[in-house]
């Protein structure tokens, strides 16, 4: 297998559990590692800078675009989150697959930059779950909830710019299939450049071996 590691893009509406499902995955595996967006958004109740986001404000966000900080970035909700360069290029070099938990903007700027990514969109089995989950999570108010389905709504019709769609339903099973899903990816030619080229290499030697 290549020794670098690939860039997964995990996205999915808003309350498809991608948070949970990505802490499985880190749990369960060592080759994984989860990129921390930074975002000029509110922290949640909970949340701590540098663990759910880098919290920043405006001023600093714009900064860190114009010195070519950020991987990819986008606005959501008006507010903007971007995926820091430094951690990623390090990671991706120790051979772990990091992990990006972004929407739809972001991912289909990562797969433009970098073909060989992998593109997963999370999704519950129905779009009454994804009320249901909206609402347990309790600390939105009725107003942003509406603009998170109408925001999911927009973001279903972008669902086939991915390489997978997952069905959340048992969070065990879900993460078990997205590490198949990425063993499968990374026997793909596409992930498998440098190979191709150390076999082609050995090959031609061995013809020239016979012929000479
Ligand atoms: P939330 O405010 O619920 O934490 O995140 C809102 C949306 O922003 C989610 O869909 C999340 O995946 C996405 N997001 C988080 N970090 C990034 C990022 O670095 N870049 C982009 N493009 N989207 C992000």
């Amino acid at each position: 297998m290549e020794k670098k590691g690939i860039l997964i893009v995990i996205s999915g509406f808003s309350g498809a559990g991608k948070g949970t499902l990505v802490r499985e995955l880190l749990d369960r595996y060592d080759e994984y590692a989860l990129s921390v967006s930074m975002t000029t958004r509110e922290p949640r109740p909970g949340e701590r800078d540098g663990v759910e986001y880098f919290f920043t404000d405006r001023a600093h966000f714009e900064e860190t675009i114009a010195r070519d900080g950020l991987v990819e970035y986008a606005q959501y909700c008006d507010n903007y989150y971007g995926t820091p360069r430094a951690y990623v290029e390090e990671q991706l070099s120790a051979g772990r697959n990091v992990i990006l938990e972004i929407e739809i903007q972001g991912a289909l700027k990562i797969k433009k930059k970098f073909p060989e990514s992998l593109l997963l969109f999370v999704t519950p089995p129905s779009a009454a779950e994804l009320d249901r989950r909206l609402r347990g999570r309790g600390t939105e108010s009725e107003e942003v909830i509406a603009r998170r389905l109408a925001r999911a709504a927009e973001e279903s019709e972008g669902m086939e710019a991915y390489d997978y769609i997952v069905v959340n339903d048992r969070l065990e099973e879900c993460a078990e299939e997205i590490h198949m899903l990425v063993e499968a990816a990374r026997r793909a030619p596409v992930r498998r450049g440098q190979f191709m080229k150390e076999i082609r290499e050995e090959l031609s030697d061995f013809v020239k071996g016979v012929q000479g």
